[in-house]
């Protein structure tokens, strides 16, 4: 049961090992900003500080799903767990979106309630920009301990853009803390603060919508089933593909099952490792076909 599968897979093992290093430090590097920026601003009375901290910690939540995922990826299967504990990716993945959308609409709600009472805002101008440039500093640094290993995977690109798109958020909310000093347009501060709920809110959409379809086992994106089930059926020899399924393992992986149904004068072996290279071809990894 110990044993490792290839040679490839020991290779990948130490890129992995190097990648849980810089998800590590990027997680530790933005909790820690998050904690500033939340007592920032309570602080300095800042909605928009608030705002940003809520998006900041749920970068933190995806660094760390993206991490569990790499650490549950290598889980080997128990007699109780015939798939490890891989599917808890889908599971983490629906709660931290709904988490995500009750934290983006109470900081919407807030700054709408503030707007509606524009004299009681007090937002501490410079407090706002300070802590913002902090934040393109660390946003920075993400940028920089993320793009060591991106090559080597999809979700650490991912992640790498957008903490270079958060570097323009953090140099936006400084500009915006120059104006309300230069101007006193204190409202600038809640439309800010709605303005990256918003953001929060856009893209977290489809990994609400994507992750809630997973954990009701739908086919993953990606992965095209009536086009995997006509290229079995047209197969020489198969009069029939029945008992057709497609269903998620965790957020990255797929598995199928299907019943063949062949024509007596072909060669069995020979449709069934047909099939297992179209499945393979399109992404599926863990496949089981019986031949009636
Ligand atoms: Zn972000």
């Amino acid at each position: 049961m110990e044993k490792h599968h290839h040679h490839h897979h020991l290779i990948s093992e130490s890129i992995t090992g190097d990648l849980k290093k810089v998800y590590i430090g990027a997680i530790i590097l933005n909790a820690l900003f998050v904690a500033f920026e939340a007592w920032m601003g309570f602080r300095s009375d800042s909605m928009s500080l608030v705002s940003d901290a809520g998006h900041k910690l749920v970068d933190v939540f995806s660094l760390g799903l993206t991490l569990l995922a790499f650490i549950l990826a290598s889980s080997r299967p128990g007699k109780k767990f015939t798939f490890g504990y891989r599917k808890l990716t889908v599971l983490i993945s629906l709660l931290n979106a709904v988490f995500v959308v009750v934290v983006a609409v109470s900081i919407i709600y807030e700054s709408i309630q503030r707007m509606m009472d524009p004299a009681s805002l007090s937002p501490d101008a410079d407090a706002i920009s300070i802590t913002a440039g902090v934040g393109i500093v660390v946003n920075f640094l993400s940028v920089v301990l993320l793009s060591y290993k991106r090559r080597h995977d999809v979700n650490t690109r991912g992640a790498f853009l957008h903490m270079l798109t958060d570097c323009l958020l953090s140099i936006g909310v400084v500009i915006a803390g120059f104006i309300i000093k230069w101007t006193g347009f204190v409202l600038l501060d809640p439309i800010m603060s709605i303005c990256i709920a918003g953001f929060i809110l856009a893209s977290i959409m489809s990994v609400l919508v994507e992750s809630f379809k997973l954990s009701i086992d739908a086919v993953p994106a990606g992965i095209d089933a009536e086009k995997i089930s006509k290229e079995i059926s047209g197969i020489p020899g198969v009069n029939e593909v029945s008992g057709f399924h497609i269903w998620p393992i965790s957020t990255t992986e797929a598995a199928l099952t299907a019943k063949l149904s062949v024509d007596d004068s072909f060669n069995r072996s020979e449709i069934l490792s047909r099939a297992k290279d179209i499945i393979k071809s399109n992404g599926i990894n863990d496949s089981t076909l019986e031949i009636q």
